[in-house]
């Protein structure tokens, strides 16, 4: 746990000092649209200090048991989680971004080929898995998203 030794330590009843907020500490998710060449959704998760990202061209599904495809794609800053705006045409990705939903994550299973999170989003809730393809198809960069 973060800062669990510097909470053993104090006790903020008696202590002014920050407890610092909890909520703020659990990794955040985001799901943005992207209406670049082809519109598609862009699934990312706070882990490894980057946003790990997947493009997800019919979107997350918010109903259990529906697979879709997810493309991992090259690890994002922590920062773009709020982008929104504008990428000029002819650049990398160009088009809107705007967030679809974001919230926060529990990670409850990774391995090498296999994410399952509880999602708290306000339209994603729930367990998600993200499960890598067999098969070195795309250098294994094709997963399946689903809801469980
Ligand atoms: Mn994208």
């Amino acid at each position: 746990m973060p800062l669990e030794e510097y909470r053993a330590k104090r006790d903020f009843v008696r202590s002014p000092e920050p407890e610092g907020d909890r909520a703020s500490e659990a990794p955040r998710f985001v799901v943005q649209e992207h209406d670049a060449t082809h519109l598609h959704f862009d699934f990312r998760l706070t882990l490894d200090g980057v946003l790990k990202s997947w493009a997800v061209p019919k979107g997350v599904p918010e109903e259990p048991k529906v697979k879709r495809l997810a493309v991992q794609v090259e690890d994002h800053p922590l920062e773009y989680a709020t982008f929104e705006g504008t990428i000029p045409k002819g650049e990398y990705g160009g088009g809107t971004v705007k967030i679809w939903d974001q919230g926060t994550f529990l990670l409850k299973e990774r391995t090498a080929d296999k994410f399952v999170v509880e999602l708290q989003g306000r339209k994603l809730k729930g367990p998600y898995a993200l499960v890598r393809f067999k098969g070195k198809e795309q250098n294994g960069k094709n997963w399946l998203i689903m809801k469980l």
